[in-house]
């Protein structure tokens, strides 16, 4: 360790590395662009089959419907479901705001859930608490890259009989025991945020699903409730969330670099782990799963977290909180009576960040490691 060095004078380690990423497929981006261009078609059509034939086939499932963004993904699935006001749906506390907001935005009543302190990642027993007599479905948010103890979830999910929903808008590639998102529920929701394992070049998202009825209802619900075989007809409430055909080129582009990225991710995860003193604690990642980590997230001693964060900006260190308020805390999301989710407030003020992204290098990594050892009270 050497504790001579000044942290100000090294290199800046940046949070993401979107321009490292495209600087490896930039002559094929050009390329789909120009060809985009050239075509004239600019929703849809045979560049998006393309795309939505590869990931499905990517995340082990039958069907995949591109929209517009992962939000969006996530409540076409709960309306095409047929979820709305009087049912309830039980998603973790701890989740970025958008597995609430869609579940809201279909007029279903938001139930929230507790989480894992290891991999704050919702339970079993959590939807055994949470639970109601018009609970009708469980969304399984596979955060940080690891996907949710799929074993125990199944078993909840049995016990209550509930319909299971992932958001595996973090989660492309993922595994529980060989079994991606898409494979195993009735469907799963996927963004392609630029900044996301798979990102597009703007907002993008899919659902990946095996149940052939969801897809056809999806694909019409998200191009105006058109019918899939007459295009005058609209038998259903519709809405437009579709895929662009640029970003769908770009997504296959890049969909082909994706398991070097998440393998490159998960080789920074471990020189993390290697190299964070011992009051840093990572994420759990348990023995069934194949995480591809995308996000350095690790929890940090009470109280740490300002002086951290202090000295990794006087560093030129990129991080972030994900998520500094719980959903269940946000006003828009704040019930009639209060409701107490322990392990997700305890672990709120601790979870921090660090940079992940396919093209750190260990030199990186140490550095950082460095920077927070440099913090006396986690030394
Ligand atoms: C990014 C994200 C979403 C929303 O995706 P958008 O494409 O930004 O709408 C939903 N859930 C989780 C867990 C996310 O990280």
């Amino acid at each position: 360790m050497t504790t001579t060095q000044d942290p100000t004078t090294g290199t800046p380690v940046s949070f993401l590395n979107l321009v490292a990423d495209h600087a490896e497929v930039r002559d094929e981006l050009d390329a789909a662009w120009d060809a985009v261009v050239s075509t004239g078609g600019f929703v849809g059509g045979a560049a998006v089959a393309e795309f939505e034939a590869a990931f499905a086939e990517y995340q082990q499932g039958a069907f995949c419907v591109g929209v517009a963004n992962g939000t969006d993904a996530i409540e076409l699935i709960l309306s095409a479901l047929g979820l709305g006001p009087g049912d309830d749906v039980i998603i973790p506390a701890n989740t970025f705001i958008a597995t609430a907001e869609a579940v809201a935005h279909t007029g279903a009543n938001v139930v929230f859930a507790d989480v894992d302190p290891g991999t704050l990642l919702i339970t079993g027993a959590a939807i055994d608490a949470a639970v109601t007599p018009n609970t009708k479905a469980v969304i399984a948010v596979h955060l940080y890259g690891q996907m949710v103890d799929m074993d125990d979830i199944g078993a909840a999910i049995e016990r209550h009989n509930l319909l299971l929903v992932e958001d595996a808008a973090q989660a492309h590639g993922a595994e529980w025991n060989g079994v991606r998102a898409g494979a195993s529920s009735a469907a799963a929701a996927f963004s392609f945020y630029p900044g996301k394992n798979l990102g597009a070049l703007g907002d993008g998202g899919a659902v990946v699903t095996n149940d052939a009825d969801l897809e056809e209802r999806i694909r019409s619900m998200s191009n105006h409730g058109r019918s899939l075989t007459s295009r005058y007809e609209h038998d259903v409430l519709g809405r437009n969330s579709r895929l662009d055909s640029l970003q769908a080129r770009a997504l296959l582009i890049k969909l082909r670099k994706l398991d070097g990225w998440n393998d490159n991710r998960r080789q920074a995860a471990q020189w993390y782990r290697a190299n964070l003193p011992e009051a840093i604690v990572p994420l759990e990642i348990r023995s069934e799963a194949v995480a591809v980590h995308h996000l350095g997230l690790v929890q940090v001693p009470v109280g740490e977290r300002d002086n951290i964060c202090a000295a990794l900006d006087a560093a030129q260190i990129g991080w972030g909180i994900h998520y500094p308020v719980p959903c269940h805390e946000q006003v828009a999301f704040q019930g009639a009576d209060p409701v107490s989710m322990p392990v997700t407030e305890a672990a709120a003020p601790r979870i921090l960040s660090l940079p992940m992204h396919p093209h750190l290098t260990e030199a990186d990594v140490i550095r950082v490691c460095e920077v927070i050892r440099g913090c006396t009270a986690v030394a």
